[in-house]
């Protein structure tokens, strides 16, 4: 049975339990109707001054017939909640899972005994997953590395493996027989000449050509910061409970914040894009992070499915700019 995701979940017990994972943001945001979704769910009643995403995943549910879904009621956001409360009466089931705000071990365990339970497996047969998924999370750890230290991985093809690690496509086979080719392809190319290399942070970008764009202003993503948790190879080797302890994304700020300060130094970025999605309450987190960051920093806000707006285009160009002035004065000061 395909079950839905609304955020990443333990995905480890949806295959224990023989069901398929479905990541209901990347179905929504890479379908060509993304548009059409979210004015699906104004039409229905949803205020325009919502988050998209919540809008897409609603639509997304109807549209592709999904009868249950995982949904993330502590740690994720309440937006996601009430999406799921409008949805009451229309025949899907809603199996929900939370973090613990403060990462208790007992409290955090329960949780994923009772997402077992309700799956009709156990924590026991997850672990088993848990050890046949670690080499294709090394291989999403090897992408993430060439991506940094050769450029031989694009921003984008880092954005996706990485994102997509919420389901593995639902197929984790073919998942890791694309992985392998574009490792392969990675192995064959010259490492890329130095260019500016950014980290995008946040919640992954709604925009369909963000990376393509930065791409053309000569800016290497060489860093996707809630992409990279999705994966959990920062935790390989650890065992169920600890993996989704360490997982920054749901819980405070602060380990996300120590743990961009890290990935900065020893990935040599040069500046920090701040991705925000309108109305997302994680917005307010904008002035933590330029306080903890010694890099320029642009926080670059979407609201829609689509392409970038000319306004995102010039502010991405300055920012370009500024980075390659502190560039050429770096030179000059050698
Ligand atoms: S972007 Fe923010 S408001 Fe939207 S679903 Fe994610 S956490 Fe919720």
């Amino acid at each position: 049975m395909r079950i839905g995701l609304t955020s990443t979940v333990p995905v480890e017990i949806i295959l224990a339990a023989g069901h398929q994972p479905v990541d209901l943001n990347n179905v929504f945001v890479s379908a060509s109707s993304a548009a059409r979704q979210v004015e699906r769910a104004e039409s229905a009643g949803y205020p325009r001054a919502s988050c998209a995403w919540v809008k897409g995943i609603y639509s997304t549910i109807l549209d592709e017939g999904i009868e249950r879904v995982v949904v993330v009621v502590q740690g994720d956001c309440s937006q996601m909640q009430a999406m799921v409360e409008t949805l009451n009466g229309a025949g899907v089931e809603f199996i929900p899972f939370s973090y613990p705000y403060d990462r208790g071990a007992e409290r955090l365990q329960r949780e994923l005994e009772a997402l077992a339970a309700a799956l009709g497996t156990d924590v026991e047969a997850a672990t088993s997953i848990q050890m046949s998924l670690a080499p294709v999370r090394e291989k999403v750890a090897r992408l993430d590395e060439l991506t940094w230290t050769r450029g031989t991985v694009s921003g984008w093809e880092n954005h996706l493996y990485q994102v997509s690690c919420s389901d593995f496509w639902g197929d984790v086979g073919a998942f890791e027989s694309a992985l392998d080719q574009v490792l392969g392809r990675a192995a064959q190319k010259e490492p890329v000449a130095e260019r500016a290399r950014v980290g995008l942070v946040g919640v992954p970008p709604i925009y369909s050509d963000l990376y393509e764009f930065l791409d053309g202003l000569g800016m290497h993503v060489a860093f996707n910061e809630i992409q990279r948790q999705f994966t959990m190879t920062p935790s390989l080797g650890a065992d169920l409970l600890t993996q989704y302890q360490r997982y920054t994304y749901p819980y405070d700020v602060f380990a996300r914040l120590e743990d961009i300060q890290v990935q900065t130094l020893k990935r040599g970025l040069e500046g920090i894009i701040h991705y925000v999605q309108s109305f997302c309450y994680r917005q307010i987190h904008d002035h933590l992070l330029r306080n903890a960051l010694h890099c320029p920093v642009l926080t670059l806000e979407g609201d829609r499915p689509g392409r970038l707006t000319g306004r995102d285009k010039l502010r991405l160009e300055a920012f370009c700019e500024t980075l390659e002035a502190r560039r050429s004065a770096r030179v000059g000061d050698r």
